[in-house]
């Protein structure tokens, strides 16, 4: 936050010495930046393509411009305006929650060109497709003071954006951008928060067109075309998506180009899409990440850093410690889960029929089977990803299959899946945060923007719980790691870790220990027991290891072509003669019995 002010008093002072035309054409590029950072977090943050977006910027500009008409106070016509502007915008977004990726985008461009032949030449927007003039009051009556009340914009933009993103709201962004189920798996009501991003990208959107009313002075009809709104998307992808600095520098440099080299003016569209073309050949982060490794280093309100270490694992697993919950979810029982002639069927394809399972407290139970068998179908099942056509399955006696999925996680369910279900480009840190959404609301929107104790206490609680789960399971150097760039085994360590950092009641784990190498799976077979034994937590584990199945479990489903093979303690399991035939096959069968 500091740097915020140190660059906006350098500004105020480099004001004293510009011309007002320069004032003007800063002006234009603080326009152009907040633009800039609506899309930013729209496709940046919550991965939602708009090819519309000046379509937002130009309902912003017509209702601010008309209620400067209307003479209601500066500047409350620009707050109004991005009001306004997020509401249409989060039903530009209805569409996204039935559909995905291109199609998004053209509705969004279908809504860019109906706002640019239609809305905007009606009469009560540009008079009837000429333009509105905007008075300005005698507080900004010179560039100059609109480019200070632009910054002033900018600047409480920034202050939201940066809110959101270290709060439960920007992360549900960063969640459903990567992976919805994964999302919906940690309590992330997938459809509203997409609205909830649209809203957002809205507003913001909104405010720098209402900045742009007072700006120019005139608001003419044919401003706010799909070339601009394509503008803001090479804008977005050049400076680095979800990168602010990226966004400011990149939006800025066309803008200023636009303006003061009025030669090459009428190549910028070929300039962006030259570089909208190679940036993500050459540099996928982008400018943003130039910016930041060489000028912007350290940034250190960019992200909560976490602190040192716990200290000793016995103390790290005391930290993650299940959280409080309803009473309903919190007398004991003596079995969790329930699964009563669950059947799935894909088309013609039957993935399951006749699963009967019970997981008792505290066990951990296995699942195996040959590939296909069905595992991970049952997994989604008890998750609500896949919904069984017959049968039923219940938690703690609660109907699961009548919740939606990101329900199942508020129940105390947390689940890791075969194909990692963590955000690759952000770090293992951040995927910590995102995991824990479900506990994360005990605050709201407002308590976030603001910075509420209860929110900072909520938020340090979550910090204590992922830096204990890291330390749990032995991570703790790759915190500041992407995931993408940890080995695939440490790609589930960490996916483990997020899951536990919930404090879960019940542990699903599907291949786990795939890809992990011999001595960090023993360490991770040790952690799960002692978490056991020191939590009373469940765990139902996916494994094909059969011997390292047999260790952890102390009782063993054997799944094969969707139906129950066998079932019983490690032993009758490995001695059953349809599993050796159909799974394990004799020579492992002897080596396992110890032959
Ligand atoms: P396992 O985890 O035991 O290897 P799965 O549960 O992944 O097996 O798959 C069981 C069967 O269901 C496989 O034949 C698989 O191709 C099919 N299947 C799984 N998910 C889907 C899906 N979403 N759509 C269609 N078929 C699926
Ligand atoms: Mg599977």
């Amino acid at each position: 936050m500091p740097i915020i002010l140190v660059a906006f008093a350098a500004v105020l002072f480099s004001m004293t010495f510009t011309s007002e035309y320069t004032g003007f054409v800063l002006g234009l590029v603080v326009v152009n930046a907040v633009a800039i950072l609506s899309l930013n977090l729209l496709m940046g943050y919550a991965g939602q393509v708009s090819l519309g977006q000046a379509a937002f910027v130009g309902i912003g500009a017509f209702t601010a411009a008309q209620l400067a008409q209307s003479n209601v106070p500066f500047p409350l016509p620009i707050i109004l305006a991005g009001l306004f502007a997020a509401l249409v915008a989060a039903g530009v977004g209805l569409p996204s929650l039935r559909i995905r990726g291109l199609q998004v985008a053209a509705t969004t461009l279908a809504f860019g060109a109906v706002a640019q032949y239609f809305l905007f030449k009606r009469p009560w927007t540009s008079n009837a497709g000429t333009s509105v003039q905007v008075t300005r009051p005698n507080l900004i009556a010179t560039d100059k003071a609109v480019l200070l009340m632009g910054l002033i914009g900018l600047v409480v933009i920034l202050i939201i954006d940066r809110q959101i993103r270290h709060s439960r709201i920007g992360r549900a962004f960063f969640s459903i951008r990567d992976r919805e189920d994964t999302a919906a798996a940690r309590g992330v009501k997938v459809g509203p928060t997409k609205l909830q991003a649209y809203a957002f990208s809205g507003f913001y959107a909104g405010v720098a067109g209402g900045l742009y009313a007072y700006l120019l002075q005139t608001v003419a009809s044919d401003t706010f075309d799909v070339f601009k709104s394509l503008g803001y998307v090479a804008a977005v992808v050049i400076g680095g998506l979800g990168s602010w600095s990226g966004a400011i520098v990149s939006g800025g440099l066309f803008a200023g180009i636009q303006q003061l080299l009025s030669g090459i003016a009428r190549y910028v569209p070929v300039i962006e899409a030259g570089l909208l073309t190679l940036t993500p050949v050459l540099r996928p982060e982008g400018l943003g990440y130039i910016l930041n490794r060489s000028v912007f280093v350290p940034l250190p309100w960019v992200k909560p850093r976490p602190e040192e270490g716990v200290g000793d694992v016995r103390s790290a697993i005391e930290l993650i410690a299940p959280p409080k919950r309803p009473l309903s979810l919190s007398v004991p029982t003596r079995t969790l889960l329930t699964a009563k002639d669950v059947g799935v069927r894909f088309g013609g394809l039957v993935a399951l029929h006749d699963i009967n399972m019970e997981v008792r407290r505290g066990e951990i139970v296995g699942l195996i089977g040959p590939n296909g068998a069905g595992k991970s179908t049952f997994f989604n099942a008890i998750g609500g990803f896949v919904k069984p056509n017959s049968g039923s399955i219940y938690y703690r006696g609660k109907d699961l299959l009548a919740l939606p999925a990101h329900a199942r996680a508020g129940l105390g369910i947390a689940r890791t899946f075969q194909q990692v279900g963590l955000s690759g480009p952000q770090t293992v840190w951040e995927n910590m945060m995102f995991a824990q959404h479900q506990l994360a609301s005990q605050y709201g929107l407002t308590a976030a923007l603001l910075s509420t104790p209860q929110m900072r206490k909520v938020e340090k609680e979550l910090q204590t719980r992922a830096r204990a789960a890291l330390e749990v399971i032995g991570l703790t150097d790759y915190t500041e790691e992407r995931v993408l760039n940890l080995s695939h085994g440490n790609q589930r360590l960490a996916e483990v870790a997020a899951a536990i950092s919930t404090g879960p009641e019940l542990l699903m784990l599907d291949e786990p220990f795939a890809g992990v190498g011999p001595e960090e799976s023993e360490q991770l077979a040790e952690r799960l027991t002692e978490l056991r034994a020191e939590l009373d937590l469940t765990i139902l584990v996916i494994e094909h290891d059969v011997p390292l199945v047999a260790s952890l479990c102390s009782y063993i489903y054997c799944f094969a072509e969707g139906g129950m093979l066998a079932e019983g303690s490690p032993d009758e399991v490995q001695n059953n003669a349809d599993v050796i035939s159909t799974y394990i096959g004799e020579p492992l069968a002897k080596e396992a019995a110890g032959a």
